[in-house]
């Protein structure tokens, strides 16, 4: 039995963050779970009483990256009495007591099944003056089903699933994440609506493998009818989900997102490689014909879905033949854009102990053909957008240059990022608002939009709920009430003073 933890209502903490999607989404649950036993998140720039790292052991020098993170906080944990060091996630799962044998400064390790458990830990090695660690094998519970801080207003990401059941020999998803879990439909929908309810207008569907969901419970159509069941929730615009899986990838999952109308036009299909024999290889029972009949599929279905991949070059054994058929896929599969990924050993996974690694140099050339063919077929996609109407849903993170430009910036239906700006004497959005514009100017990764002289109606602004609850959140932040805490719904344009996004 372990005890409930004291609450601690003045220590600060900062998560760090490594890796993937689902590693962003464990550490808005790391803080939800921190704030629920009062801790406070640490302001910008000050020294936190407690650091958290949730760590990655799929990307390349992930165990460096840590140590030497580690290592730069040995001096400034001596020099605060009362600090606290924490490890969790993959690589934590992995190294287990290396950790603590490399850095014996650090106070708790735990692992990717048992997050829950971090508050416990951290009272438990303050209290006994020891390390912590705790690794469990299998999940302890869903993890959603523990709080959560959400870092955005309009959107959230839910997940579906943890684990997978499939054995591609590059990965160690499988090894530390286990065999898949899926969460019970009914208390996906229930998270759905409650994130609505509190004001987010987009979620994010997230598993491993998503459209294997449902072969816990006996369902296979069970990814098809989720889709459906979130085109049912009022009040929600925008559903996206990340990732497929190819070989799993079936008709009813298409047509459902075709039906569906808040199903965005936007897929992430991980390719990996072009090559039918590297993807036996790799362990994937697909093949590059049926990845190409699947997209068209999609495109003929979702004639404006942008899609996108994961592919990595030089995998063992890659030769130049098996890297032409990869270029040959791109070439005929459009990708919008592409995370592609230099092959490098992961210890502990098969791909890692095979013959016929490929030397460094080579890899590098292939990268680089291959990127620069992605960049041109990038670039001619959204090239065909300029002119197009988008309706943005705006974000709160505005790309670097915008500080310059006066532009903010929103994602499109499919995804792609916009640079609007907002025309003169014209309402200016919040994050999470709508507004309607027309591309003007196409970059190979995003797309610019600006008044068109002498078409004062090419922008429009639709206020949304999601707008209201970034209002909300930014009065809770500074004590101010809000419109929409004040009774106000936001449309009528009230803002009692509070700021609405706009750079510098
Ligand atoms: S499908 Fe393959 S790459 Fe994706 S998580 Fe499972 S094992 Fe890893």
């Amino acid at each position: 039995m372990t005890s409930v933890p004291q609450r601690l209502d003045d220590r600060t903490y900062q998560v760090r963050t490594f890796g993937c999607q689902m590693n962003v989404h464990d550490s808005e649950r790391i803080s939800g779970l921190l704030e629920d036993a009062g801790y406070v998140q640490a302001a910008e720039a000050s020294e936190p009483d407690l650091v958290v790292f949730n760590t990655c052991a799929v990307r390349e020098n992930a165990d460096n990256k840590l140590y030497g993170n580690l290592g730069n906080l040995r001096a400034v944990k001596d020099g605060h009495p009362g600090m606290q060091i924490a490890v969790g996630g993959c690589l934590a799962q992995k190294d287990q007591k290396t950790i603590l044998d490399k850095a014996p400064w650090v106070d708790v390790v735990f692992g990717t099944h048992n997050i829950g458990s971090l508050p416990v830990l951290l009272e438990r090695s303050r209290h006994n003056q020891q390390a912590e660690l705790e690794i469990l094998e299998s999940l302890e519970t869903f993890p959603s089903t523990l709080p959560t801080k959400r870092d955005s207003a309009s959107s959230g990401w839910v997940s579906i699933s943890v684990g997978c059941n499939n054995t591609c020999t590059f990965c160690i998803v499988p090894a530390l994440r286990g065999k898949e879990k899926d969460r019970r439909p009914g208390d996906i929908l229930a998270e759905v609506q409650a994130l609505v309810d509190a004001g987010a207008v987009e979620v994010t569907l997230l598993g491993q493998n998503v459209n294997t969901y449902g072969v816990e419970f006996g369902d296979r159509g069970a990814f098809a009818k989720l889709l459906r069941a979130c085109g049912e929730i009022e009040g929600l615009e925008r559903v996206r989900f990340t990732s497929p899986h190819p070989a799993s990838f079936t008709d009813d999952v298409i047509d459902a997102m075709a039906q569906t109308p808040n199903v965005m036009p936007q897929l992430h299909m991980p390719l990996q490689s072009g090559s039918d024999k590297v993807l036996k290889d790799m362990r994937r029972s697909y093949r590059s014909t049926r990845f190409l009949r699947i997209l068209d599929t999609v495109r003929e279905r979702m004639p404006h879905a942008a899609i996108t991949t994961d592919i990595i070059v030089g995998f063992p054994g890659e030769t130049e033949e098996d890297f032409q058929d990869t270029l040959r896929v791109v070439e005929a599969s459009r990708f919008s854009s592409a995370y592609t990924f230099q092959y490098s050993i992961r210890p502990g996974t098969p791909a890692g102990e095979m013959e016929d690694q490929i030397p460094k140099a080579v890899v590098q050339e292939r990268f680089e053909r291959l990127t620069a063919l992605q960049d041109r077929i990038s670039a001619e996609e959204t090239a065909k957008l300029v002119g197009t109407r988008q309706e943005l849903l705006v974000t709160d993170q505005s790309g670097s240059k915008d500080a310059t430009t006066g532009r903010l910036a929103g994602r499109a239906p499919d995804h792609r990022l916009v640079h609007f700006s907002v025309p003169e004497g014209a309402e200016t959005p919040r994050p999470g608002d709508f507004v309607t514009v027309t591309v003007t100017e196409s970059h190979p990764y995003f797309l610019i939009a600006d008044p068109v002289p002498g078409e004062p109606a090419g922008y429009a602004l639709r206020r949304s709920r999601a707008g209201d609850a970034w209002d909300l959140a930014q009065a809770a932040s500074c004590g101010v009430p809000s419109a929409a805490a004040a009774g106000g719904n936001g449309a009528a344009g009230v803002s009692l003073g509070m700021p609405t996004l706009r750079p510098a």
